[in-house]
């Protein structure tokens, strides 16, 4: 191995170089902060696109947010609770529903909230009404 980042780096490395060298790989493929945090662009376009960049949230009245301002792209499943950047997990909310959402989830716990969470599904909210 000592040999190879020898090679690699063009010249003979110490073991310590060496180490660091492979310390530096690791970190740069594992650590988790060096992964991107925030949803893909390709996602969030897409995601833009099926919401027709339009706020998802259900009022009492069971209309739907016409806010198109302030947009958010929301995860339904939190990321605290393991919830990816998928198309599904994700949804778009202005930036009132998604703060009123999140302390929600705060107050109640993200068990308690997720079943009285209404969202337009994406095959619902491209039908004509
Ligand atoms: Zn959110
Ligand atoms: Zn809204």
């Amino acid at each position: 191995m000592k040999d190879l980042l020898s090679q690699k780096m063009g010249k003979a490395c110490t073991l310590e170089e060496a180490i660091s060298s492979m310390a530096d790989l690791f970190l740069k493929k594992e650590d988790p902060l060096q992964r991107k945090l925030v949803a893909r662009p390709s996602v969030k376009t897409q995601v833009a696109k099926r919401d027709v960049a339009q706020c998802t949230f259900i009022t009492s009245n069971g209309k739907r947010c016409t806010s198109r301002r302030w947009l958010h792209v929301h995860h339904k499943t939190l990321r605290a609770f393991g919830g990816a950047n998928t198309l599904e997990n994700l949804t778009t909310l202005c930036s009132n529903h998604h703060r009123y959402l999140h302390n929600r989830a705060e107050a109640e716990g993200e068990d308690h909230l997720r079943p009285r969470l209404t969202f337009i599904e994406p095959s619902r909210e491209l039908e004509p009404s």
